[in-house]
């Protein structure tokens, strides 16, 4: 028997397994993407039998649905959402959807920064250890997709704000918000529904549910005394002694969840830098919840290697090392990424600013950066912020360009950080691309 009608707005890679689940789950599935869908997509929307549409909405193929699953990337704002809404049409994100078909245990994480490291790492823990595990969300395949082939044991899962957005009725077991930081302002009324948004990620929780968050991040206190949720509470901290979680001292991760403390060096750590202690603590945290054993949790905190573009070293050439941050697209990661180097650094910022209120790391480039290499179309706002501060700032509009002025600015000891705190659309396809191209121009020195 047909589930209904549900409709699809978007056909990329969740939109696309969402409608593979749907049909799977019985549904009369159709997508309709305003864009261009993706030959890939399409061919496999073709060969599951699946009705699609792309380059426009045809409205009465839409409004006629029982269910919509909507794609993060289109605004709530968009006319067609808001009159479905309008009609009270239920719509859902693709992660909403793709719940409704598990019995697995699920791991949400969440933050400003730090949700595909603290991903992976997770991910990386509970495979160590041998568990039956799924990694999906705002990584790799989507959800739907994976679950359309077959149901897992645990599931971990990164969850942007725009995904939690259209989360009403599931419910995450164990979960993980990292940090909150102003970005996405562009699409959010405010710091506070972006706030809100985030927070979404533990309703529904009972006391049989986690929350592992950040205690040292004022706005995540904040919100949680407002809200006083039921879940069972676990504190992450550099600053402070916490219990049922994991705090820092004295180079000393304490991981204190149920009276049964374990401590690891966090020289033994693979991810090294302040940022990264938050990530290993609340991956750390989640594999003591579910009881993972000690040694298993050290050797995967120890061994792991994270993906691309995150503060990744590209090594010395003349004794000038270059370190590839692409994926810092607000100043809140840059601000970490300048933290951590100890030595005199040749920055290279900008690209589309999302925001941005760079007085965060006045201090940090006073200090330490003896040079800004802008990489956007728009420098301005970077120039009026720094120039009184910084000597030298060249513009650039190429990755090769910018390398080559580093370089000839560099000497030996100095770093040359890509950190660019701004999406890069202006110049680049995605930040992937742009990580790429400024390695493939150090390769060329
Ligand atoms: P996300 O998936 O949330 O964008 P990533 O793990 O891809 O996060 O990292 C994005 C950027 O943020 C990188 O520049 C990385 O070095 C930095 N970063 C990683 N973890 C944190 C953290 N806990 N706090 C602040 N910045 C972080």
């Amino acid at each position: 028997m047909s589930q209904g009608r549900l409709v699809i707005l978007g056909g990329g890679e969740s939109g696309t397994g969402a409608a593979i689940l749907g049909k799977a789950k019985g549904w009369e599935v159709f997508v309709s993407d305003l864009g261009k869908i993706k030959s890939e997509c399409a061919a496999d929307l073709d060969s599951a039998g699946i009705k699609w549409e792309d380059g426009g909405h045809t409205t009465d193929l839409i409004m006629n649905a029982d269910l919509v699953v909507k794609s993060p990337g289109i605004p709530e704002k968009a006319p067609l959402v808001q009159s479905l809404l309008e009609k009270q049409t239920k719509v859902v994100s693709e992660i909403e959807f793709g719940l409704r078909y598990t019995n697995a245990t699920v791991v949400g994480i969440t933050g400003t920064n730090g949700k595909t490291t603290t991903t992976l790492l997770t991910d990386h823990i509970m495979r160590g250890a041998g568990l039956d595990v799924c990694m999906a969300g705002n990584i790799g395949d989507s959800l739907a997709r994976k679950l359309a082939e077959k149901d897992y044991e645990y599931l971990v899962l990164e969850l942007s704000s725009f995904q939690l957005d259209g989360m009403f009725e599931s419910k995450i077991d164990l979960a993980v918000l990292l940090n909150i930081t102003p970005d996405h302002l562009d699409r959010y009324d405010g710091m506070e529904q972006y706030i809100d948004s985030k927070f979404r990620i533990i309703q529904n929780q009972t006391s049989a549910d986690h929350f592992i968050y950040n205690a040292d991040d004022k706005l995540i206190n904040k919100k949680l005394k407002e809200l006083n949720p039921s879940s069972t509470l676990h504190p992450i901290s550099l600053e402070t002694e916490v219990d049922n979680g994991a705090y820092t001292k004295d180079s000393t991760i304490h991981f204190t969840i149920n009276n049964k403390p374990f401590t690891m060096s966090i020289h033994e750590l693979a991810l090294q830098g302040r940022h990264n202690n938050y990530n290993s603590m609340a991956s750390g945290v989640l594999g003591r919840i579910l009881e993972l054993r000690k040694q298993s949790i050290r050797d995967s905190l120890s061994d792991f290697t994270n993906a691309e573009h995150r503060l990744e070293s590209l090594g010395n050439v003349h004794g000038i090392e270059f370190i590839n941050d692409s994926k810092a697209t607000n100043i809140n990661s840059t601000w970490y990424a300048l933290e951590c180097s100890k030595r005199p650094i040749i920055w290279i910022v900008g690209g589309v600013d999302k925001g941005n209120n760079y007085d965060l790391v006045m201090d940090l480039v006073r200090d330490k950066v003896k040079a800004i290499i802008c990489l956007g179309k728009d420098n301005e706002k970077i120039i009026n912020a720094f120039g009184r501060s910084v000597e030298t700032i060249a513009q650039t509009t190429s990755a090769q360009e910018a390398v080559n002025t580093a370089y000839y600015l560099g000497k030996k000891g100095d770093t040359v950080l890509l950190s660019p705190a701004c999406a890069s659309f202006d110049l680049f396809e995605n930040y992937e691309d742009r990580g790429q191209q400024f390695k493939a121009a150090v390769r060329g020195l």
